[in-house]
């Protein structure tokens, strides 16, 4: 352990609402585990927050694409498409299912998959694809969605940073046929381990209610009656009811995101203006919900991005984090692939403080501090 004092992390959760009242709440009624009120409130909460009908409230992001995947009927031997530059969660889903996860590369500009790029991916034994909105940025799913419909394919979001982001109005994880939703701890909204899938198939969405309690058909007479291999993948009442104060402050911190990551990329312009680094954009329609504001540096080595790092934490205590492996260098999924713009931003990408809370004049004192460690890193 280091003992450098961190001034701004790069996340941290703010409960700020009725969090507290709603968790003492149920432990002070004893409804402590996964039954109680909480749960359906939550779930119902959150529907209607991103006006998306029947969310299933689950143990975690992970398990809620799991459960995605497993709805969809993906079986072993089948092959997903998963963009290489996500969070590692995505690609294990789809190998929990025994299947092959196919990476994709990525826009250089947005980060995310396109039809095209999927198009290029695909393999004879494609079943579906999984697009990741990236940092809070919506992949293009208008034209995603008419690319598997055309292949038959199903499609699954991956929305677990995209907590309330937009095309034209419409909320990410209304798009596909499922989507997965995460509350850990450094997520928009946090229950401190969560998630929430939603399936719009009615006779799918019961395979993956049944499939988060470990099979037991609810509707039999038999206690104890599992119809099929079945898993806990249940939330806790005390999680929902955080979540519950949480999605109640949830226009809250939605705001607080986009305020900082305006200043952020006011603060910022001029060094890319100078071509040191590229920032994050937002289409025309689409609305980012910059769930870690994130830069690409451009004019650096490619060891720039550690020392830069390093010299924003032991001097400044500005904690910054790197973009995602990519996929394809990870042990278990190394594999032919040609992935240039996964690669360039995997080495050169990096994620900064972005939290509820984090005020104008911290957002200018890191902008400021940043300015001058990348331009006298890119002199050298
Ligand atoms: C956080 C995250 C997940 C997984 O969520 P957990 O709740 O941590 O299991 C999945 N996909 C992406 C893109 C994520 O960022």
């Amino acid at each position: 352990m280091n003992n450098k004092i961190i001034r701004f992390q790069v996340s941290k959760p703010l409960l700020s609402g009725r969090e507290k009242e709603y968790a003492t709440d149920a432990i002070e009624t004893g409804w402590i585990s996964s039954s109680g009120k909480y749960i359906e409130l939550f779930e119902s909460a959150i529907s209607k927050f991103l006006q998306i009908e029947h969310g299933i409230a689950v143990s975690n992001g992970t398990t809620a694409l799991h459960l995605s995947c497993l709805a969809m009927g993906l079986k072993p031997g089948m092959d997903v498409i998963v963009p290489a530059l996500t969070y590692v969660a995505s690609a294990n889903a789809v190998k929990y299912c025994g299947a092959n996860p196919i990476f994709a590369d990525v826009d250089p500009y947005t980060w995310t998959v396109t039809p095209q790029l999927l198009e290029k991916a695909w393999t004879p034994n494609t079943v579906g694809v999984i697009p990741v909105h990236l940092f809070g940025l919506p992949a293009p799913m208008i034209e995603i969605n008419e690319l598997c419909e055309s292949r038959r394919a199903w499609c699954v979001e991956d929305c677990a940073e995209s907590f309330g982001a937009k095309i034209n109005d419409r909320t990410t994880g209304s798009f596909a046929d499922a989507s997965a939703f995460s509350f850990f701890g450094n997520k928009i909204i946090s229950t401190g381990e969560g998630g929430m899938v939603f399936i719009k198939d009615h006779e799918k969405r019961a395979l993956a209610k049944l499939l988060k309690g470990q099979g037991m058909d609810l509707d039999s007479d038999r206690r104890y009656w599992h119809s099929i291999v079945g898993y806990n993948y249940r939330m806790t009442n005390v999680a929902a009811a955080i979540g519950l104060g949480q999605v109640e402050m949830a226009a809250f911190h939605l705001s607080e995101r986009r305020r900082i990551a305006k200043r952020y990329l006011q603060n910022l312009s001029g060094l890319q203006e100078k071509g040191l680094i590229q920032l994050p954009i937002e289409p025309p329609g689409y609305q980012n919900v910059y769930w870690l504001f994130s830069l690409v540096l451009k004019s650096t080595n490619k060891k720039s991005r550690q020392k830069i790092s390093q010299v924003l934490l032991n001097n400044f205590g500005i904690e910054t984090r790197p973009f995602f492996v990519p996929m394809h260098h990870l042990p278990m999924y190394k594999g032919e692939f040609n992935l240039p713009n996964a690669d360039f931003l995997g080495d050169n990408g990096m994620n900064l403080p972005t939290y509820s809370g984090l005020t104008d004049h911290d957002v200018d004192e890191i902008s400021d501090i940043l300015e001058r460690v990348i331009t006298k890193e890119s002199r050298l």
